[in-house]
């Protein structure tokens, strides 16, 4: 973390978890643990059905609601999908665009990715952007060429005065829910080269804006080790999200003046 010059920022993808009693229990108790947080964001992405009730839950506290996922067309016909107005218009502040399950199971591409990003900072959302690589990509040696190419298509024709409301999320596929997490210098490492390729693009003082999350089996025990690498600026956190005492505990990390 590095918080004189970026926000940490602890988000939850919460996936297709939790009908909206148990969401609604949840965010209470959680309400009350994170509700007053200072030196961090905490923000909760759920299943869009909950949204309304969370913005209802979370409406006093600093809590933030997050979707996890977003149409990239405006409006029209796209049957079963949600626009980023639609969120915006809900009170949704961030949006998980690119996550590895979009791209493994949804058939999500670089390019539509891209798409996402432009749809979700157009309607003044903050878009969560996930890259990262497989275990065989990593065995490969090729980690750092496809995130830096992940990370440059998920940039083409933003503009500099809209890249600083994009999160990335270095999230490896092989430490995503498999309780096998980065080493905090692997996590590092990579956070430090998505910084390094927008250094490139927009120059120093962005890329030092930039919040850069991890994102692979954090939990209340390695979140601190992560959290205190210089690059590491928050997590994406699925598992621990759902447990009110893991989530509190990783905020708790997060939540250093
Ligand atoms: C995720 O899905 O973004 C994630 C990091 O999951 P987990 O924390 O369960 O590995």
């Amino acid at each position: 973390m590095n918080r004189r010059y970026r926000k940490t920022i602890i988000a939850g993808n919460w996936k297709m978890n939790k009908t909206a009693s148990e969401a609604k229990a949840f965010l209470e108790e959680l309400k009350a643990q994170v509700g007053r947080v200072k030196w961090c964001e905490v923000v909760v992405c759920v299943p869009f059905v909950n949204i309304p009730m969370a913005r209802r839950v979370l409406k006093d506290c600093r809590i933030a609601v997050g979707a996890q996922n977003v149409h990239h067309e405006q409006s029209g016909a796209y049957t079963g999908e949600v626009s980023a107005e639609m969120l915006k218009d809900l009170g949704v502040k961030y949006v998980i665009i690119g996550h590895s399950e979009r791209r493994q199971y949804f058939g999500e591409t670089d390019a539509l990715v891209n798409r996402k990003v432009h749809a979700a900072l157009n309607a003044g959302l903050r878009p969560i952007v996930c890259v990262g690589e497989s275990l065989e990509q990593r065995e490969a040696g090729i980690t750092n060429e496809l995130v830096t190419m992940q990370v440059k298509a998920a940039l083409a024709g933003v503009t500099v005065d809209k890249v600083r409301q994009i999160v990335f999320a270095y999230e490896p596929i092989w430490a995503i829910g498999t309780g096998k997490t980065a080493t905090a210098e692997q996590a590092n490492e990579i956070c430090e080269l998505i910084r390094a390729t927008i250094r490139k693009i927009y120059g120093a003082r962005i890329a030092r804006a930039i919040t850069i999350q991890y994102g692979g089996s954090m939990n209340a025990k390695n979140a601190f080790e992560l959290l205190a690498q210089p690059d590491v600026d928050g997590g994406l956190i699925g598992g621990a999200s759902l447990k009110v005492p893991d989530f509190t505990a990783i905020v708790n990390a997060a939540n250093q003046e």
